[in-house]
């Protein structure tokens, strides 16, 4: 069956869409900018995009995307579920229920994730993958249509973080399941732009947004001696606009959201948000969410970790969850007509700022 557009182009339009608005202060205001070195590339599926206002010596065009292109092969090495040569994937494929090692680079990937489920009480569940995969939001075939009930009960057997053991010195994992099967996307775009980060500060550079599609990470100041200007897109398939622009810098950044990655049946509509303890996609009014982070180790990773929590728990238990925790997050609700939005106590602060 031919796939729908709305798989294939979602988060390459949104990386451009993204890296056009960062510069749109530069054009409105017409004043001489700073230099600044600029990249983009596919990457997961999707794009990256680094701006470098004004660079270190040294450091070019080329060298630029030669450094950043180094590291997110790296992170698919690792982290890819659609990559069968990745570290995961050949876990994946791996039937032992004993202690089986894992890398240095994706361990502390694996403990976010179950950081993030015991928070979320298993909304958030890296374990999630067969029923991803079943529902076509995977790296296998795209059918459109609803699985059977059989279908889902079986693959919701084999999905459970509690089926999931972690274990430091030396890292390794054990499952209670043989076919335990791990889908870290939800994280793997954090992971990208927190080690094009590092790397950037690594060589000098203090001023740089680095994205991997909907999620990144900002460092002092844009080549006009401004705040990043981070796009929030409309959450609407029909259009590509603006909902805000979020001024930022030195945070972590990432939005989470239904309006691209979905298809229909039967008049309704099924997102690759799912629900691990119904096995089904999430129905709701909820849109999409950014959550904004303090930039550090890790912080875009953890943003887009929490974004993909927000969304599957929902605009109540969400909301609640990211108040508790103190998050900057932006919640857009779908409303007959429009659209709603509610933030976060911690959002109204950055937003002014
Ligand atoms: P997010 O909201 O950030 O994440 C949603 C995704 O999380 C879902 O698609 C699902 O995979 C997972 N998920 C769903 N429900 C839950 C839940 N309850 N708990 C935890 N996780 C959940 N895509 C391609 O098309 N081709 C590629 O070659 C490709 N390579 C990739 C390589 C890597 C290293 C990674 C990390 C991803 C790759 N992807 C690829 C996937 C793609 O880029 C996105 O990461 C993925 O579709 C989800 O990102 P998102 O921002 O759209 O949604």
């Amino acid at each position: 069956m031919k796939k729908p557009a709305m798989r294939l182009l979602p988060r390459r339009v949104r990386a451009a869409w993204l890296a056009l608005v960062a510069c749109a202060g530069l054009i409105a205001c017409g004043a001489a900018p700073d230099p600044q070195l600029e990249v983009t590339g596919p990457t997961m599926g999707t794009y990256y995009a680094v701006k470098v206002a004004r660079p270190p010596a040294g450091l070019t065009a080329d060298t630029l995307r030669a450094g950043v292109e180094r590291l997110l092969s790296g992170v698919i090495a690792t982290l890819s579920t659609y990559d069968p040569a990745s570290e995961l994937s050949r876990l994946n494929r791996n039937p032992s229920t004993d202690w089986v090692p894992v890398s240095a680079a994706l361990y502390p990937v694996l403990a976010q994730g179950q950081r993030l489920s015991a928070v979320s009480e298993g909304a958030f569940d890296i374990t999630v993958g067969p029923l991803v995969n079943l529902w076509g939001f995977g790296p296998g075939a795209h059918s459109d249509a609803v699985p059977a009930p059989e279908l889902i009960q079986a693959a919701r057997e084999r999905v459970g973080y509690g089926k999931l053991e972690l274990r430091t010195e030396p890292a390794a994992i054990r499952r209670q399941r043989g076919d335990l099967y791990i889908d870290l996307s939800a994280m793997g775009e954090g992971e990208g732009a927190d080690q094009m980060a590092a790397w950037l500060e690594s060589i000098g550079a203090t001023d740089y947004m680095a994205a991997v599609a909907g999620t990144l990470r900002v460092r002092g100041k844009n080549a006009l001696g401004r705040p990043w200007g981070i796009a929030i897109e409309v959450p609407d398939p029909e259009q590509r606009s603006v909902q805000r622009i979020l001024p930022v810098t030195d945070r972590a950044v990432s939005t989470s959201g239904d309006y691209r990655n979905f298809f229909k049946a039967g008049g309704k509509r099924y997102s690759h948000h799912i629900d691990p303890h119904t096995g089904t996609p999430v129905e709701q009014s909820l849109a999409s969410v950014t959550v904004v982070l303090p930039a550090g180790t890790d912080s875009a990773r953890r943003a887009d970790g929490l974004a993909t929590t927000l969304m599957v728990m929902g605009e109540a238990r969400g909301l609640a969850l990211a108040e508790a925790q103190g998050l900057g997050a932006y919640f857009i609700l779908r409303e007959e007509g429009g659209f709603r939005e509610l933030t976060t106590t911690a959002f109204k602060r950055i937003a002014v700022e």
